[in-house]
């Protein structure tokens, strides 16, 4: 049964009130962005169910609790990053979908979810917060662990204007940019908006790449061109796919680091789930997410500028 949430709070440098927070889940973008909490003075209970992942923590100073349950037993707020919507449904309303950690919450608790799931899932855990007098935001992120290893994140935020003037200060120690999208799940909605449109571009820039290539045009002369005409877009800015073109950018290196084939494969499929579940025509997004599926087969780990190999298998070499 939930009670109203008066546990103690530290204070900040300025005397301002800082909450406490549990940490659920730390892996490659959850361990980060709790390190970044603790070096911002946050005290964090941690919870995941690697050892290994806690043990690192640990060494940084937070606390570290068996269970979701002890994680969060002193905390006005929670942050979860896990890897799909059943890890979500899993902690917050537990396996028979009634037993989770959000009967354990006291009102009030801010609970702050930045897994990337799809927006029906957030909007299932965040009905069943509000009916328990909790506020719920979902607020996945984009910038990959390189954005969370620096504190630059992008949070795309959904959920009430109070829930979210909470929320900010708490994002804005592991991010740079936060966005308020709307209600509970539109910051779910306007990732995979954004995830979509990024699978496409890429898929389409190597595509137009490898038809240059293919016809005696240098790639990086190529790139430049259309850098500076109307195909211009993100992935020539500032992410090349075609190795070489560009200086510290994954396809430069092997294509390691950066963002998983596996993990833009998985939006795609959310996003699609969303077009689905909502009678929406994706056709481009559903030929990304087509090519992703088949890509990812093979090159699944490596950084989701690879897809150039399915025009050139060389350059995976
Ligand atoms: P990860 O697999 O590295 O980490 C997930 C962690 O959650 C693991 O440590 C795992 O042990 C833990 N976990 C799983 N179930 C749990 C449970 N029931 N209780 C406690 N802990 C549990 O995943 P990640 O790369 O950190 O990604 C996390 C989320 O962020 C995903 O939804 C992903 O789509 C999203 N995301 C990832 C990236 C990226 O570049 N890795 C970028 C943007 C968004």
């Amino acid at each position: 049964m939930s009670t109203e949430n008066t546990s103690a709070t530290n204070k900040d440098d300025n005397n301002a009130t800082k909450p406490n927070i549990a940490f659920i889940g730390l892996g490659n973008m959850g361990a980060p962005m709790a390190e970044n909490l603790l070096k911002a003075g946050y005290a964090l209970c941690v919870y995941d169910l690697s050892e290994a992942a806690t043990q690192r923590l640990q060494q940084a100073g937070a606390r570290v609790a068996d269970n979701p349950k002890d994680a969060t037993s002193d905390a006005q707020v929670v942050i979860s990053m896990l890897p799909a919507g059943k890890h979500v449904h899993a902690v917050y309303l537990g396996e028979n979908g009634s037993n989770g950690l959000l009967t354990e919450l006291p009102k009030g608790t801010l609970v702050i979810d930045s897994s990337t799931i799809a927006a029906a899932d957030a909007t299932t855990v965040a009905d069943a917060a509000t009916k328990l007098g909790i506020d719920f935001l979902d607020a996945p992120v984009s910038g990959g662990t390189g954005g969370a290893i620096a504190g630059s994140l992008t949070f795309i935020v959904g959920g009430s204007d109070a829930a979210f003037a909470k929320a900010e200060p708490i994002l804005a120690v592991m991010g740079k940019n936060i966005f308020h999208a709307g209600d509970q799940g539109a910051g779910q909605v306007a990732k995979i908006c954004n995830n979509m449109l990024l699978g496409i571009l890429m898929a389409g820039t190597a595509e137009a790449i490898n038809l240059g290539v293919k016809n005696g045009l240098d790639p990086k002369v190529l790139s430049d061109i259309m850098l500076q005409s109307s195909g211009r877009n993100w992935t020539l800015e500032v992410y090349n796919p075609y190795p070489q073109v560009m200086e510290n950018v994954p396809s430069s290196n092997g294509y390691q680091g950066g963002f998983m084939s596996k993990l833009m494969q998985k939006d795609l499929n959310l996003a699609m789930q969303t077009a689905q579940d909502t009678n929406v025509d994706t056709p481009m997004g559903a030929k990304a997410a087509e090519l992703y599926e088949a890509h990812a087969v093979e090159n699944g780990d490596k950084d989701f500028s690879s897809i150039m190999g399915r025009h050139d298998s060389s350059v995976l070499s």
